[in-house]
């Protein structure tokens, strides 16, 4: 059989959250449990995401490669795990999409050759967050509040349109 031309994405918390996954997704566990503190388990449910954990060889990788552009210290662990990830299912032979709209994981992916896609599409000036609010009187809820404290009601999230800041490079 050939799998070359098998699609892989791996996938970012923001990508979890928008909901825009299509094909067969790959992430790391601390982006599940991001996921899981932030969100509760309200769009969990909804997404079929595989969890994997780079090998240390390819994390090795991704920090050599961050250093020698510069990325290295805007990156957080997790940011690194997730090219590490991506370069491990190209040496599998996968073609290897990142969903992210993390600039500086787009900037190192794209500097060393891997593709990445936004979550929010570019040249758009808003951009949609989740939030948590009451299904009863509709107020916004803190994220790790299930019962609102006012009415008693159930959370539930919804997508709300933000103002985007434009960044600066
Ligand atoms: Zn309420």
């Amino acid at each position: 059989m050939n799998n070359k031309t098998d699609k892989v994405f791996i996938v970012d918390a923001g990508a979890i959250f928008f909901r825009k996954i299509h094909g067969q997704c790959i992430t790391v566990p601390e982006v599940i449990n991001e996921v899981k503190d932030d969100n509760s388990k309200l769009y969990f449910s909804v997404v079929d995401v595989k969890v994997k954990e780079p090998s240390k060889e390819n994390v090795e990788l991704v920090k050599k490669m961050a250093k020698s552009t510069g990325d290295i210290h805007k990156l957080s662990d997790t940011d690194i795990k997730l090219i590490a990830l991506a370069i491990e299912e190209l040496k599998n032979g996968k073609d290897v999409t990142i969903l992210t709209d993390d600039y500086s994981i787009q900037n190192l992916s794209k500097n060393i050759g891997i593709k990445v896609e936004s979550v929010v599409k570019r040249g758009i000036v808003e951009t949609f967050r989740w939030i948590k609010i009451c299904k009863g009187c509709g107020r916004p809820l803190n994220n790790k509040t299930n019962i609102c404290p006012v009415c008693g009601s159930e959370a539930v999230i919804r997508r709300v349109r933000v103002e985007k800041n434009r960044r600066s490079n």
